[in-house]
């Protein structure tokens, strides 16, 4: 839908600009015969559009990336994954083992591959 809009911006654009060409080409007419206010203020009109007709680049896209944190048990080595939360960092001290209730620690945090990476 969105590069559908963006592809019907260009056309408009495409549009706008020829029209400035045109109005360029009046401006030039109306100088030569002599009504230069007309001529001139149909030249502006034409900077106007092409100002307004410049090509903007496509807004990067950003891509959502889904971060992990893997907990570790120093004394049993009792191990889960679970999202990233804010404040986490490797080495941080989060909690207590469920099992033997000695303190786990962070040993990694990292984001799971996007599907164009897996393939
Ligand atoms: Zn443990």
């Amino acid at each position: 839908m969105a590069s559908k809009n963006r592809k019907l911006m260009r056309v408009f654009d495409a549009f706008l600009r020829a029209l400035a060409l045109v109005l360029v080409v009046l401006s030039i007419i109306f100088m030569v015969e002599g009504q230069s206010q007309t001529g001139w203020l149909l030249l502006l009109l034409s900077i106007l559009l092409f100002i307004t007709t410049v090509p903007r680049p496509p807004p990067p896209i950003e891509p959502v990336f889904s971060v992990s944190t893997e907990v570790i048990c120093e004394g049993c080595g009792h191990k889960y994954v679970r999202p990233f939360k804010k404040g986490d960092y490797v080495f941080k001290e989060v909690e207590e083992c469920p099992r033997c209730k000695k303190p786990m620690i962070i040993t990694a945090i990292f984001r799971k591959p996007t599907k164009e990476e897996l393939s």
